[in-house]
């Protein structure tokens, strides 16, 4: 099972919570985030950024279904 990681750079306000939280999967360019990799193992870390993203920038999907942030 594959989780596709995406941050949508025109929603995102840089506050770069992500790439602290998981510094493996995201990192700051500029001002805006970006994924490192888009193709990631399950992985509780890349869904707490989700879930924490100020600007529900970062969306995590299985499979087609989005998975993160959630609800
Ligand atoms: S947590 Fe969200 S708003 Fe902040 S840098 Fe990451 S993607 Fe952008």
């Amino acid at each position: 099972m594959t989780w596709r990681l995406e941050v949508d750079t025109g929603a995102c306000i840089g506050s770069g919570i992500c790439a602290s939280l998981s510094p493996e999967l995201f990192a700051l360019r500029g001002a805006h985030a970006e994924v490192l990799r888009e193709g990631i193992e399950p992985d509780e870390q890349a869904l707490e950024a989700a879930d924490f993203c100020p600007a529900s920038a970062i969306t995590v999907t299985d499979g087609g279904q989005v998975i993160a942030p959630r609800p």
